[in-house]
């Protein structure tokens, strides 16, 4: 395709930019693409790109997937372009073109592995249609932004391009039913040894067949409407995966997965199945994408892990956990509480993730979420912190937590000094996006309150 001259001063000036921001030791991941979009509207129509493009949307899960996804398929050989400094909506993949393409408009690379902001799709793919989209799920999320799923699924049915070839979570009925004339592959993890089912989730996403709108059978339920079901009046069931989880050893963290034609040992960084999902759904996208999924397996071992999602270390004997769970979501904390549940010994949980200055006035993700996990007399300290100190500790208290394991704490910074660090085994704090100066600074001054301890 010929470019038109505005391309070109897009790319140019949209590279200055980027220039300039890194000279301000600025993040370059939303203005040269604003730019570039505003001189070009049709940007990233004209800009070169990648012979194979991969996209991953979903509600939760795509940073973690996207960087499996590139370690895969970069230890096939593949030189691989992604969006990971900037922003996942048009703004930001305009900006990672602009970071990637030559001073010409060209793709160096073979691949693009694109994180996809699942609002802005109907943005992005009338300009770049992905070969491979791989949805996570779509729950609820923040309602203020995303309103409820079936908005969002509508987003996405409508907009994804009828030649892209769709991966997705067997175990999810609404994202598993997107753009139906598509090609597809599914993914999925059965009822595993030992698991227990949650029939009775505080909230699901989906109460009737997504087909005839009639009462659906359960199969089983692991968590809010993620599992398998069928329809006895229509006959709809949960799709068949091609990639599988046949076993999972928790305490060595290894997963046998299977596709119709191997089996084969996975490493998983955590004992957690929401993190086994990432994995399995990025190595069933590397496999659509060329890389043999035994491959893939024997890349997990080397995988590095993401330390600003999942950072651990032990100091003087006390475990330290930070884990980055997203703050107006009313799914992600309550997989935490689940995971913290199951870990040993006391525990202290600092609840830092909600923003310094408070803005959702909508607080309905507080009461979906479950926090029974914390009525648990392993934790022995709950902080409750920020604007919004006194609603989260009332929601603790709904669930029943005894008053005296609740510690109010507005200020942040006095968090330090009210935890109770000796009779501690395990300190977790949770927070939003770990790149603003509070959590950085709470962060550094638990780490170092632990380090003084004897
Ligand atoms: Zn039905």
């Amino acid at each position: 395709m010929r470019k038109p001259f505005s391309f070109y001063i897009a790319h140019w000036i949209g590279k200055l930019a980027l220039f300039g921001m890194r000279l301000l030791r600025r993040t370059g991941s939303y203005l040269p693409g604003a730019i570039a979009l505003r001189i070009d509207p049709k940007y990233l129509s004209h800009t070169g790109k990648p012979d194979l493009i991969v996209m991953v949307t979903g509600t939760n899960g795509k940073t973690s997937v996207c960087n499996m996804l590139r370690y895969f398929l970069e230890s096939a050989g593949q030189h691989v372009m992604d969006n990971r400094e900037g922003s996942n909506t048009i703004e930001g993949l305009a900006s990672a073109f602009l970071t990637h393409n030559t001073w010409s408009g060209k793709s160096p690379h073979e691949s693009g592995v694109l994180e996809l902001d699942e609002r802005s799709a109907i943005r992005i793919f009338p300009h770049v249609q992905p070969d491979v989209l791989l949805v996570t799920n779509l729950y609820r999320d923040s309602y203020q932004r995303n309103a409820h799923a079936e908005y969002i699924f509508d987003i996405l049915d409508r907009s994804i391009p009828p030649t892209t070839k769709l991966v997705l979570n067997a175990e999810d009925p609404i994202s598993g039913r997107l753009a139906l004339q598509n090609e597809r592959v599914y993914y999925g993890i059965p009822l595993l040894d030992g698991e227990c089912e949650q029939r009775h989730p505080r909230f699901s996403d989906l109460v009737y067949c997504p087909v005839c709108h009639r009462d659906l059978e359960i199969d089983f339920i692991r968590y809010n409407h993620i599992g398998r079901y069928h329809c006895k009046h229509c006959g709809y069931s949960s799709p068949e995966a091609k990639y599988h989880v046949v076993s999972f050893d928790r305490e060595r963290k290894e997963a046998q997965c299977a596709t119709d034609e191997e089996k084969t040992i996975f490493h998983t960084q955590t004992d957690g199945v929401t993190d086994l999902y990432n994995l399995l759904s990025a190595a069933a996208t590397a496999s659509e994408c060329g890389v043999p999924f035994s491959k893939s397996a024997e890349y997990s071992k080397t995988l590095p892990p993401l330390k600003s999602r999942h950072h651990e270390e032990i100091i003087h004997g006390r475990r330290f956990l930070s884990i980055l769970c997203k703050g107006y979501n009313p799914v992600a904390p309550a997989r935490v509480f689940e995971y913290l549940q199951a870990q040993p010994g006391r525990k202290v949980l600092v609840m830092a993730n909600g923003t310094e200055e408070e803005i959702v006035e909508n607080m309905a993700y507080l009461y979906d979420n479950d926090y029974s996990y914390l009525n648990d007399p392993s934790f022995f300290q709950i902080f409750c912190c920020g604007e919004r100190y006194l609603d989260y500790a009332l929601r603790l208290r709904m669930a029943d937590i005894p008053e005296d394991r609740i510690v109010l704490s507005r200020d942040y910074a006095e968090i330090p000094h009210l935890i109770a660090y000796e009779n501690a085994d395990l300190i977790c704090l949770i927070h939003d996006v770990s790149d603003v100066p509070w959590v950085r600074n709470l962060l550094s001054a638990i780490r170092k309150d632990m380090e003084q301890l004897q």
